[in-house]
């Protein structure tokens, strides 16, 4: 069974706080980049900007690739994304109420799976305590082959050597 994360506690509208922020800038939420936020806040996952591209041209979603990138760069901005580098690809995630956790990436399929050891925070604080350091967050990746990449990489290998 994979480790399921609590559900996020919503405080409050995404959409709605985007606009604040928007507004606190001097910009307004234009209809396109409505559309996509409340495509991107519809359920959690990670992805990266091509795959988002990808997946709204599906939807027929009419957004231009020039508001998916300003738009992802301004919700980081704002707080509502958080982006993670894996390798050599960005991926974002919600940071708008979603709880705090890690990463295992597969280096073969570019699958991203998440967990969360409450240890890992101790560990964290200790640390940051014996360097005098005031801990905000942390990166804690690992990286290595998913289950099905290790069957497959190991079935290979066996064909090797036959
Ligand atoms: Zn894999
Ligand atoms: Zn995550």
């Amino acid at each position: 069974m994979p480790f399921e994360l609590p559900q996020a506690e919503r405080q409050g509208d995404p959409v709605e706080k985007f606009a604040e922020y928007l507004a606190l800038h001097g910009m307004r939420l234009t209809r396109p980049q409505r559309e996509l936020v409340e495509y991107i806040f519809r359920y959690h996952d990670h992805f990266t900007a091509t795959k988002l591209l990808q997946d709204i041209q599906q939807k027929g979603l009419k957004v231009s690739r020039a508001t998916v990138y300003r738009t992802l760069a301004r919700l980081v901005d704002a707080g509502l994304l958080r982006t993670h580098r894996f390798e050599n690809q960005v991926a974002y995630e919600h940071a708008y109420g979603y709880p705090e956790h890690d990463h295992l990436y597969c280096r073969n399929c570019g699958k991203i799976e998440e967990f969360s050891v409450p240890e890992l925070g101790e560990l964290r604080d200790r640390v940051a305590r014996e360097h005098r350091f005031r801990a905000e967050t942390h990166r804690f990746v690992i990286t290595g082959l998913c289950e099905e990449c290790a069957i497959a990489s190991s079935r290979r290998r066996r064909v090797d050597l036959i």
